[in-house]
């Protein structure tokens, strides 16, 4: 009998998890051919210096407008591309695109300090070989300083020593170009790494952001993060700022940069200049 009931169960199943890996199947062609195609784009959130009220960078965030099934998260699309290893060609374009845009929004808009750009890099690019020949190019053709550059990993790729990522991130940062550590606190691994490698900012992770102020345990976490990356000598950015209370905490505790919908949401690239034109009228020409 149970057996019979357990056959009767994957009856059940089967067409759905049929469907399911037809779909996936599906998908992955599709993004082969969006690939070859660069149907993707790249949208735009600022980061914001919350003490000067400038807009110091832009993080570059991909879409896929996938016409059939409407826009396709990122989340959806970037796991599957890892998991296929389809973010190698996908995640050159990424890195040639934002910075030839990023290059494009400076020249347009002239400031003292430029804005950077930061893309986001996952474990399989930072472990491929010619991931440092792509940011090289990419620089070159755009034209951008390579301080205009941050490059985000998470916790994972740091997770054990590791003697190619060390190398890398050393190799980039002779270059000038900075390392940022996404979703900062999500992750598993030691703090060990930010001693070891050659980190500049620590993004916190909008799970931190989320239950402040109310919460005295999540304030008291958020605190802790800044003091020591103060220490270390990094910068901090806090992710996800929906409201003014979180952003009125932040800068009681220190924390100089933000990202989040209460300053704005990711933009096309002509949005964005709009923006940064704003604050830069806001602040009148401070620095020039
Ligand atoms: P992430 O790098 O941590 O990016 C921050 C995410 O939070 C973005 O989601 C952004 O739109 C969203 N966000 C920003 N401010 C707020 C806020 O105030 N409230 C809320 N609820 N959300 C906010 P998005 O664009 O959907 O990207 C999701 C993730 O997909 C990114 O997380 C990143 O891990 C990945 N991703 C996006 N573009 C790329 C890419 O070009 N390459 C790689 N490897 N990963 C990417
Ligand atoms: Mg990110
Ligand atoms: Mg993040
Ligand atoms: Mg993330």
């Amino acid at each position: 009998a149970a057996k019979a009931a357990g056959k009767r169960q994957w009856r059940r199943f089967l067409p759905e998890l049929r469907d399911n890996m037809t779909e996936r199947h599906d998908l992955r062609a599709r993004l082969d051919r969006a690939i070859a195609d660069e149907e993707f784009s790249l949208l735009y959130q600022p980061v914001v210096d919350m003490t000067a009220g400038q807009v110091v960078g832009f993080e570059a965030l991909a879409r896929w407008p996938h016409t059939r099934r409407g826009m396709i998260p990122p989340l959806q699309f970037i796991a599957l591309a890892e998991e296929t290893g389809q973010i190698t060609p996908l995640g050159a374009w990424v890195l040639r695109n934002a910075a030839a845009d990023i290059a494009r929004l400076q020249s347009r808009t002239p400031r003292p300090v430029p804005p950077y750009v930061s893309v986001n890099v996952s474990a399989r690019q930072w472990r491929d070989s010619n991931f440092l020949n792509e940011v090289r190019t990419s620089l070159d053709t755009a034209g951008l300083r390579p301080d205009s550059l941050q490059l985000e990993l998470t916790e994972s790729v740091l997770m054990r020593p590791d003697a190619h990522i060390d190398a890398l991130l050393r190799t980039l940062k002779d270059l000038g170009v900075r390392i940022a550590v996404d979703d900062f606190g999500t992750g598993f691994s030691s703090l060990r790494y930010l001693r070891e490698f050659p980190i500049d900012v620590l993004k916190i992770d909008k799970t931190f952001i989320d239950d402040i102020p109310e919460d005295p345990r999540q304030v008291a976490l958020v605190e802790g993060i800044v003091h020591l990356a103060d220490t270390l000598g990094l910068q901090v950015i806090a992710e996800g700022i929906e409201e003014q209370s979180q952003r009125e905490l932040l800068a009681g505790i220190g924390c100089r940069f933000g990202q989040g919908y209460l300053f704005a949401p990711p933009m096309n690239l002509e949005e964005s200049e709009i923006v940064l034109r704003r604050t830069e009228s806001e602040t009148g020409e401070q620095g020039t």
